[in-house]
């Protein structure tokens, strides 16, 4: 028995050598020869300085850094406190520089850079503008997920709580009942956001994911607001 998890942990430490190696030669392949080192031309070092997107020596267009969180691209701290007038102005600093409008003439390689760049830049501005999806992906960096279908039936007041909001919901029958309710719920978002805020000041993270599972319940409800203000 423990003769065989001994070769079973042999293995797997090969393995993962194995893995690592496969790693490194797919970095390789997808353009990345070396760190600082431009895939094009191959001039070192001129990669490193700014935002690293371009090679100073021939300026084409650097492959993502897998490594940069969605914080370091954004310029931020990586902290739920987040300027989001700052926010948007690099994301439109970064498009005007990596959006495949402005790569049409360019190489096949730099137009799927370009596409990489533009997506990872949409997904990042997306998650750090809104305090949940921002609150889940600083959960998320500690290791910390709230998978899908969490829910709170532990919490009887709060439960009875977002019953009774839906109730209204689907009761509201003027724009003024429908207004009311809305302004309930950004002001609970509100409470809610303070709070996750003061969670993450302190490094309470098991709160802040209470408050969050919390808060997605909430913007369900925003939801449902909307699509009953704009029906598809
Ligand atoms: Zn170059």
């Amino acid at each position: 028995m423990w003769g065989c998890r001994a070769v079973l942990c042999v293995w797997e430490v090969r393995l993962a050598g194995f893995l690592g190696r496969r790693l490194l030669s797919s970095n390789a392949a997808s353009g990345k020869s070396g760190a600082g080192r431009c895939w094009k031309c191959g001039s070192p070092g001129g990669v490193e300085s700014g935002d690293g997107l371009f090679c100073h020596h021939c300026r084409a267009l650097q492959p993502p850094d897998q490594t940069r969180d969605y914080f370091s691209l954004m310029n931020c701290h990586r902290s739920f406190r987040v300027d989001v007038v700052k926010l948007q102005r690099r994301y439109q600093q970064l498009q005007r520089l990596v959006h495949p409008d402005f790569f049409s003439q360019k190489s096949q390689t730099e137009k799927h850079f370009s596409e990489k760049h533009s997506t990872l830049v949409n997904d990042a501005y997306k998650t750090l503008q809104s305090p949940l999806s921002r609150g889940l992906y600083l959960l998320k960096l500690q290791g910390i997920e709230i998978p899908e279908g969490t829910d709170y039936g532990t919490d009887g007041q709060f439960l009875a709580e977002i019953m009774e909001i839906n109730e209204k919901l689907t009761d509201a029958q003027s724009e003024a009942a429908m207004e009311e309710l809305e302004s309930t719920v950004r002001a609970k978002q509100k409470e809610f956001t303070d709070s996750v805020n003061r969670a993450f000041e302190q490094g309470d993270f098991e709160k802040a994911k209470e408050i969050l599972t919390k808060m997605k319940y909430f913007s369900n409800i925003e939801e449902k607001i909307k699509l009953s203000k704009n029906p598809l």
